[in-house]
């Protein structure tokens, strides 16, 4: 039987031998106490990391989009997203429910952004019938897309000019790093700080494809941090001896940054070998994300594609759009197994 090829994800992977030793040998505390050295010290690495003052450790991505927006907003306030953010669209509208924080969604560009005539348009007038717009939030990767930096740029200039703090869901943050790194010839360190900047606070995925088995960061100022931490403790986010966690997640800024390149490579193979067979149409991948839209009879013929793949130990989600999405538990030969057997079942 052949090693199964998990697409499903990136937070399908295990942690390597390396980053458990580092779980294992992590000195621990009592976070709620403040006394976990080793969550200190992941606090204290990815806010250096990232040019911030301070940084939150919490359980899961959503609980760190939570804890930043309601640090942000108050009851009554709104903030400005996107549609497809997982901020607005797959956190069960937990800012709406937990925070009676209203969310203004708008429509994306076909690059993912928000235009920013649009959110323009969308901040409201100081006036009772309104709720107070406070916040724009984006997401950088975006369905795997990475929003240019000149964008990100002007739309964190518009929000500062009519007084609105800015939130970046940056689940995938070092994967547009990465990317942006390898277009401009730069380092990815250098290119996830410089995109960070552009926020007030940044959230970022250890979980996804750096790799660690649980945890996000939530990065800001010192006092916006301090914040969090309470909505944090109301969410009951607030864990003890996590410097295990901590320590996994502080490997995987050591040894998994770089890297991302390899996911990047691996979802560009994937496109290239699944290219030219007949009703399958995509867009080159910019990072670890294809998704491969079903067209003519493959489209009719598509639900029992995913099955098929199972059957050759090929995990993937979708119907007539299909995502894969590429990490460091799948190798070239493994994607050459998924192109092979997408390919068998679409001629067959
Ligand atoms: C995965 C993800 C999150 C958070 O996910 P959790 O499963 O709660 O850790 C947030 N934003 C984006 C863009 C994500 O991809």
């Amino acid at each position: 039987m052949n090693k199964p090829v998990d697409l499903r994800s990136d937070t399908v992977t295990r942690p390597t031998a390396g980053m458990r030793a580092a779980m294992a040998a992590a000195p621990l505390g009592d976070d709620v106490f403040g006394d976990d050295p080793s969550v200190n010290a992941l606090q204290e690495k990815i806010a250096g990391m990232l040019g911030f003052e301070a940084a939150l450790f919490v359980p899961t991505g959503t609980q760190s989009n939570l804890c930043g927006i309601l640090s942000h907003c108050q009851r009554g306030d709104e903030y400005i997203v996107g549609q497809m953010q997982h901020c607005y669209r797959w956190e069960g509208g937990g800012a709406a429910v937990f925070g009676s924080v209203q969310p203004q969604p708008l429509e994306h560009q076909p690059d993912g952004s928000l235009a920013l005539a649009d959110i323009e348009a969308a901040i409201k007038p100081d006036d009772p019938h309104f709720a107070r717009t406070r916040l724009l939030a984006l997401e950088n990767t975006l369905g795997g897309k990475v929003l240019p930096i000149a964008y990100l740029q002007q739309a964190s200039a518009l929000a500062r000019s009519r007084g609105l703090a800015t939130h970046l869901d940056g689940a995938r943050l070092f994967n547009a790093a990465v990317s942006q790194a390898a277009a401009s010839g730069t380092d990815a360190r250098s290119e996830a700080r410089r995109i960070a900047g552009l926020f007030d606070s940044v959230s970022v995925c250890f979980s996804k494809g750096l790799g660690a088995p649980v945890g996000s960061a939530l990065c800001g100022t010192r006092e916006f941090v301090a914040r969090a931490r309470r909505i944090r403790k109301m969410a009951g986010g607030a864990m003890r001896q996590s410097g295990m966690l901590a320590a996994g997640a502080a490997y995987a800024l050591d040894h998994h940054v770089e890297r991302l390149a390899e996911d990047h490579a691996l979802a560009r193979r994937l496109a290239e070998g699944l290219a030219g067979i007949e009703g399958v149409q995509m867009e080159a991948p910019q990072t670890n994300i294809l998704f491969v839209d079903l067209t003519g009879p493959a489209r009719e013929r598509s639900a029992g594609l995913i099955p098929a793949l199972a059957n050759e130990g090929v995990l993937a989600t979708g119907l007539y759009r299909l995502r894969f999405a590429t990490h460091l538990d799948v190798d070239a030969a493994g994607i050459d197994r998924a192109v092979a057997t997408v390919r068998s079942y679409l001629r067959a």
